[in-house]
């Protein structure tokens, strides 16, 4: 049994990875955790094409979510093409498809070895992008990439870049031991690119 897609608050969500190229302290897919909050049998036993995720997705009533969420445990960017694939099939097959998210570190360009950001265009209407911290010392200290300060700076040009393309690009921090100093400074940090600054709540585990 594994969990490609899943509904939380409205919204479905669609896994399609276990990928993920950072190695959050907070990450739920660290300890042996299979699932979430969300939903059980997160970890994939193996990636589901993007044919299977097609059939998995068919059999919702797509029009009923409030929003069709790109998530993963782990980073959907791993699978772009596949992404936008899906977003292409759906969009010719569902009339009145909810509005498209992704929900990334901002890695993409780095993960693809090329600039993505132009083809999220007329198909993703908001992406979402974990900015974790003000400075790349506290960013790398959260969310330890695998390329290090790259990371960082790869997760800022594609903020930068996405929001030529997309219309709604929101970069989110949680709110936990953060000051309000240190939340204005990623607000600052955010509206520099042109996103949006989301504060989340923490919720425990
Ligand atoms: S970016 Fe997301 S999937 Fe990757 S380690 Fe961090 S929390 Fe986990």
């Amino acid at each position: 049994m594994m969990t490609i897609s899943y509904e939380y608050e409205g919204a479905l969500y669609v896994n399609l990875t276990n990928r993920c190229d950072c190695a959050c302290v907070f990450c739920l897919r660290h300890n042996g955790h299979k699932g979430s909050i969300y939903a059980d049998d997160l970890w994939l036993e193996h990636e589901p094409t993007r044919e299977e995720a097609l059939d998995d997705l068919r059999k919702r009533d797509l029009p009923s979510y409030r929003e069709l969420v790109f998530c993963g445990f782990g980073e959907p960017m791993f699978r772009t093409d596949d992404i936008l694939w899906l977003v292409d099939r759906l969009k010719e097959e569902v009339p009145g498809l909810p509005p498209v998210r992704i929900n990334t570190n901002g890695h993409a360009n780095l993960i693809q070895g090329r600039d993505v950001t132009a083809d999220l265009a007329g198909r993703i209407d908001t992406v979402s992008i974990s900015l974790n911290g003000s400075t790349a010392e506290e960013y790398c200290a959260v969310t330890q990439p695998k390329d290090g300060v790259q990371g960082w700076e790869a997760m800022l040009d594609f903020t930068r870049r996405a929001t030529a393309y997309v219309p709604h690009v929101v970069m989110t921090i949680v709110d936990k031991d953060k000051t309000p100093e240190e939340i204005q400074r990623c607000r600052t940090l955010a509206e520099s690119l042109g996103a949006r600054l989301r504060v989340r709540a923490y919720i425990p585990e």
